[in-house]
């Protein structure tokens, strides 16, 4: 046997054993899983058979995962994301020392929050120097300017991310191999079909509903709801019930998503030829129409939120904004009062236990996320249905995780604004409570990892049966993808170079489901 064969086989060997010790130390998982399923559904586990044993590699616009591609890094995941965790380049501000919240943000805070700017630094006048700077560094800076101050993080962020002319998404596509990160359903294809999973039985337990929106928040190139569709396509009944709403800023990834979904025409109405769904995209969530049950999707949305950034000083909590030094460079400064999203910051430290804020340094909160969640929760009370948001993030308060990456690589958040993706960890209990506050007739569950997420829908059966029917190199994907997915840290059975390691993100992203009371506990949150 040669030594590519041997190394071959060993790899192979390695993977199956690992594959079996999954699935032996997730047998509990799958026991109850199917136990649950029994009891709660019982053509719930059909579906799950019928559609974990189609043994079909997806067609896909793309290779599916090249050797090239295992080496990039997962969104926001590689060895220095483990390092740099709450730990961001570039956004020190001043030392603090006081450990307590100032008087000022305890007693009646909507009647004193103001932005005294007068401490702060002003960009420096202006300059007949031709400047260098990109469109959006010229924007931002004119910004601060004719504000007369800086700016809070979250502003910054969502300027950076998403500002009409020139965000980091709204011109180009930003994943994969050639981009600057890459996503679950990028990984491989078993992941939308999972997600798939999920939705089908959702759905099956919402009596299937002859028609039913499918809104998936921030879709990318649109691969997870192409996988979800292709690996539903036999469910006749149930993509029949579909009406798709795509909701994306970016003109480009629109195009995209078009492509991926095989639709026909331009229009912002038409359909996907993939299975004859009806697809529409829309801007926020508001634009979906209201009256019909509602199955939200959210993967890797929530993270690309603008979040506010807090810090302990000695007068108390002080908002970081984002100020132009005298050098003509941003930098990062702190608020010498409270500022309003210090409400949100307020509502936030309610819902979390005194020991865990007393730890704390820095405070991040995401007030869009707070809101997207409200209105999510109120649409699932109203039209029935529920939400699935997996993300990466923590479940507890985050402190300090905003980050920027570039190519695959960490980088300054303030160097170059508008050509790295800027992202922050989801704070899931913020969500938790968030929907709780609002209404009453829906339930929140989870987050659970990811690979609890995904081993419970049954991954390690679809990986089985796919690698049935492949070739070596799709073989070869489908192990590094279902690593990467659900695995955790280096993948044991890798024998390739080092640089293309697969690093295993199963327990790194949470999924938590906000459902509709009526429609019980949603799998595989049992
Ligand atoms: N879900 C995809 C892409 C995640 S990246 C995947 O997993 O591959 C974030 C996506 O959200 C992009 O499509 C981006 O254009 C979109 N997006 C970011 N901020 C948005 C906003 N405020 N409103 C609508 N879409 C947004």
């Amino acid at each position: 046997m040669s030594f590519c064969k041997l190394v071959k086989f060993y790899s192979i060997s390695v993977f199956h054993f690992c594959r079996l010790t999954l699935l032996f130390s997730d047998s509990r998982y799958i026991c109850s899983d199917t136990c649950n399923l029994q009891t709660a559904h019982k053509g719930t586990i059909e579906m799950l058979r019928r559609f974990i044993g189609q043994a079909s590699i997806a067609q896909r616009c793309r290779c599916l995962i090249s050797r090239q591609s295992s080496a990039d890094t997962l969104r926001r995941c590689s060895s220095s994301a483990t390092a740099s965790s709450q730990a961001p380049v570039g956004t020190s501000a001043e030392q603090p020392t006081n450990t307590q919240f100032s008087d000022d943000y305890t007693s009646q805070p909507a009647a004193r929050i103001s932005i005294d700017r007068s401490g702060l630094s002003n960009p420096p006048e202006h300059s007949h120097e031709t400047s260098k700077d990109s469109e959006l560094v010229k924007h931002l800076k004119s910004i601060i300017k004719f504000r007369g101050g800086p700016i809070s993080v979250a502003e910054y962020m969502e300027e950076v991310l998403i500002n009409p002319k020139a965000g980091f998404y709204i011109n180009r596509d930003v994943f994969g191999a050639e981009g600057d990160f890459i996503t679950s359903p990028e990984v491989s294809q078993m992941f939308g079909e999972m997600v798939g999973v999920w939705a089908m039985c959702l759905w099956e337990q919402m009596g299937q509903p002859d028609r039913v929106n499918l809104v998936e928040l921030g879709p990318g190139r649109g691969t997870l709801m192409a996988d979800l569709l292709r690996g539903a396509s036999k469910f006749e009944k149930f993509t029949k019930s579909l009406n798709i709403h795509m909701i994306e800023v970016s003109p480009a990834l629109k195009k995209i998503q078009k492509l991926t979904l095989k639709c026909e025409d331009e229009d912002e109405n038409t359909a996907t030829t993939l299975t004859g769904t009806p697809v529409s995209w829309h801007s926020t969530l508001e634009e979906v129409p209201t009256g019909l049950p509602t199955i939200i999707i959210a993967h890797e949305f929530y993270d690309a939120l603008p979040v506010h950034q807090f810090q302990k000083a000695s007068r108390g909590w002080c908002e970081k904004m984002i100020d132009v030094a005298e050098d003509s460079k941003f930098r990062v400064v702190l608020s010498p009062q409270p500022t309003p999203a210090t409400l949100y910051l307020l509502k936030r430290c309610k819902w979390a236990p005194t020991e865990d804020l007393s730890k704390l340094e820095h405070v991040e909160i995401c007030p869009k996320a707070m809101d997207l969640t409200q209105n999510i929760a109120k649409r699932i009370s109203s039209d029935g249905g529920g939400a699935l948001i997996i993300d990466y993030g923590l479940d507890g308060i985050v402190s300090d995780s905003l980050q920027a990456i570039r190519k695959h690589k960490f980088v300054n958040m303030l160097d170059d604004p508008g050509s790295a993706d800027l992202s922050a960890y989801v704070d899931f209990p913020a969500i938790k409570h968030s929907a709780e506050e609002v209404s009453e007739d829906v339930c929140v569950y989870g987050p659970i990892t990811q690979s609890h997420f995904l081993g419970n829908l049954g991954i390690n059966f679809r990986v089985e049966s796919l690698l049935q029917n492949c070739t070596e190199e799709q073989a070869e994907s489908l192990r590094t993808g279902y690593w990467r997915l659900v695995g955790e840290g280096e993948a044991p059975f890798w024998e390739g170079p080092n640089e293309q390691m697969p690093i295993g993100m199963g327990t790194r992203y949470l999924a938590m489901a906000i459902v509709n009371k009526k429609q019980g506990t949603p799998v595989p949150f049992h």
